[in-house]
């Protein structure tokens, strides 16, 4: 037996009969299960043999193995896991090699130094949080009390800063305009609502993730969890609700900024703060389109983030306006309710097929991720290392390909094409109409990929459905006109046309060093060191902020967690010199986004087919996605290096 307390990740005693076991097993993910039974016996020989991963993706739990080697582990694992249980379930210690060996096993794949590096620390097999605050006694406790910091925004980011800042013991306020946590996961209730990144990777590296009831989990499930996240870690008395921040202004003499905030009944207040963090998130200033008459309609009209919550829609003819990432959850959510959908879809989208989309996760497995040692996190493993294992070479434009036809960017890309196409083709068997609608005119990935898992075609093709791709013209009173002049008489009007993206920050104003305004500083084209600081605005770190959104690789939460150990240990710097204020320099900022702008404009996302693109400013330029391999992005914010900022 091992002193002090158990490792979370361990898996909790169980004392379960052969015959629960037996059935828990038929609803494992087998690759994870391997894994675990090497912690459980020390055994390496479990990742030895015939039966191994063919495939990692993200969709498919059992990597590609035959169903006879699943059965044949299957039926070995039974007496072992029972041995384990009557041991007393003491999992053993193993080494960094066999690990090692582990992580490639369920890769697939070998796995390179620094991608290997960033997943032992983020499968935390010690059972610790790697990036937990544990300052010493170098900072000066006068200097933290006086270090009260502002924390805008209580969505994912928000809430990972919190915690952060109450682990460091640094006082701090969240303000938050909505009237309690979760960001976008309080913002958008539309029908259908749900995350598209798996539920165990779309979570806090540090927190368990054995609860969630669907590998895709839906809204409530999301908001709870951040609410519980909040209660958790006794948040709640530094949040201001219902409060907006309007305006922050640096007091460069006291090197301290003034945030000016608004609460829900107009009353206002400053509060002072040493720092701040933006957490606002970079998607949730609604954006209606410009189509004349749209408010003439006479009906209910709405973006998709103020959906009625008592809006009754059953028998009603409904107009859904954009099918993106929501219109596309929307759509087949609400199909058989209404007596016609209508959606006007301006430009086709790809799409992955997901059979586990909508899965909820079986008892069994959740209770392996309750109780199978380590189980969890190599489950969390496979379902991020195919985004990661993957890199961002296959997004880049090969200069020696013909992408001139707007259809691929590179070989993998034309291979990507073939694929996503014959499996829009086979759903919309029979319904060519269906088909020339939904195959887009550009290069799979230039557009945030959505996925289906057979839910969003099948809809298309039901009797009640009308899908619309001629331009929309003007809204009147009753409906919809489009430009070929036909209308679609309408009860309900929902526009799901998406988010300002390109806007950051706003509608704050922040004003800087010298009165340097930072909405005239970024004009269209905003950029800040590693999309966290900005030269003139000392003191202010982005979560989420200008060229780290991600179409690639790891899930916006694994981002945040890299963003907020670099401020962390910004704000430890200023402490630890018992300076007060950090900024990073003007000729590293541009040092960085002239890389930064060289090397999304190869990417595919910047590709001139693409038309309509929320990742695009009003130019066509990017300065929204991170171009970066994801352990790149990992190791540059390990820690701040001191050369690259004014310590003051
Ligand atoms: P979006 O991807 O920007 O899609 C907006 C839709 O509205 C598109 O079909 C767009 O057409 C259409 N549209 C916009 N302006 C229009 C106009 N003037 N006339 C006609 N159509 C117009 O927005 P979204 O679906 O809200 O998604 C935005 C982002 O939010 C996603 O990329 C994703 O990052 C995030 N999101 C995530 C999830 C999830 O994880 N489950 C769910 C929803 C959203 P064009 O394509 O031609 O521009």
């Amino acid at each position: 037996m091992t002193d002090g307390p158990r490792n979370p990740h361990a898996g909790a005693p169980f004392t379960d009969g052969d015959a629960a076991i037996a059935a828990a097993l038929d609803d494992v993910s087998v690759p994870a299960l391997l894994c675990s039974l090497v912690h459980m016996t020390g055994d390496p020989s479990w990742i030895r043999g015939e039966a191994r991963p063919r495939v990692a993706t993200a969709t498919d739990f059992q990597s590609a193995m035959p169903k006879e080697w699943l059965a044949d582990v299957r039926a070995r694992a039974l007496p072992a896991i029972a041995a384990y249980r009557d041991g007393g379930c003491e999992p053993k210690a193993l080494s960094r090699e066999l690990v090692w060996e582990m992580m490639e096993f369920v890769a697939a794949a070998p796995v390179n130094e620094e991608r290997g590096t960033m997943m032992l620390h983020d499968l935390a097999l010690d059972g610790g949080d790697p990036d937990a605050i544990t300052w010493g006694d170098d900072i000066n406790e006068t200097a933290k009390q006086a270090a009260h910091t502002v924390v805008i925004g209580a969505g994912e980011s928000g809430l990972l800063a919190a915690i952060r800042l109450a682990q460091a013991g640094v006082p701090f306020t969240m303000v938050e305009k909505l009237d309690g946590p979760g960001g976008t996961w309080r913002h958008n209730r539309y029908p259908g609502a749900r995350v598209d990144v798996g539920s165990h990777h779309y979570c806090y590296s540090f927190e368990p993730a054995e609860h969630w009831s669907e590998y895709f989990c839906r809204q409530p499930e999301l908001l709870d969890y951040f609410t519980r996240i909040l209660d958790k870690h006794e948040l709640r008395p530094h949040c201001r609700f219902n409060t907006e921040v309007t305006a922050a202004v640096w007091d460069d003499e006291a090197a301290r900024w003034r945030v000016h905030l608004r609460d829900a009944d107009g009353n206002d207040d400053v509060i002072d703060a040493r720092f701040v963090i933006s957490a606002v998130g970079a998607l949730s200033l609604p954006r209606l389109p410009d189509i004349p008459g749209i408010d003439t309609f006479a009906g209910p009209a709405f973006h998709s983030t103020k959906w009625p919550a008592d809006l009754d829609i059953r028998g009603k003819r409904v107009a859904l306006v954009g099918a993106g990432a929501t219109g596309f959850q929307i759509a087949p959510t609400i199909v058989d309710d209404v007596e016609r959908l209508m959606i006007f879809q301006r430009t086709a989208q790809w799409m992955f097929p997901n059979p586990v989309y909508h899965a909820p996760v079986p008892e069994g497995d959740r209770w392996a991720m309750r109780h199978l040692p380590f189980y969890g996190r190599w489950f969390r493993f496979l379902m991020i290392w195919p985004g990661i294992g993957i890199g961002v070479e296959s997004y880049r434009r090969d200069p020696a390909f013909d992408d001139s036809d707007g259809q691929a960017i590179n070989p993998m890309s034309a291979r990507r094409r073939e694929a996503l196409t014959q499996w829009i083709t086979m759903q919309l068997d029979g319904r060519p109409d269906l088909v020339e609608k939904s195959v887009p005119p550009y290069p799979p990935m230039a557009k945030r990929i959505l996925q289906d898992n057979g839910s969003w075609l099948g809809a298309l093709k039901k009797p009640n459905v009308d899908f619309v791709r001629t331009p929309i013209e003007r809204i009147d009173a009753t409906g919809i006109v489009t430009s070929a002049g036909e209308h679609y008489d309408a009860d309900i009007l929902c526009f799901a046309t998406g988010f300002r993206h390109v806007e950051y920050l706003a509608p704050i104003d922040f004003t800087g060093r010298d009165g340097v305004s930072l909405r005239e500083q970024w004009g269209d084209e905003p950029t800040a060191h590693l999309g966290i600081t900005m030269p003139n605005f000392p003191n202010l770190f982005c979560l989420y902020g200008p060229g780290t959104n991600l179409a690639h690789g790891a899930s916006i939460i694994f981002h945040s967690e890299c963003q907020m150990r670099l401020a962390m240990d910004a704000i430890h710097e200023v402490l630890q010199h018992d300076a007060t204020s950090i900024e990073v320099r003007s000729d590293v900022h541009d040092d960085y986004a002239a890389r930064y702008v060289g090397e999304i404009g190869q990417m595919v996302w910047a590709h001139a087919s693409v038309e309509h693109s929320h990742y695009k400013n009003r130019n066509g330029k990017i300065f929204t996605l991170s171009p970066w391999p994801i352990e790149t992005y990992w190791a540059w914010t390990r820690t701040v290096d001191p050369q690259e900022y004014v310590i003051r």
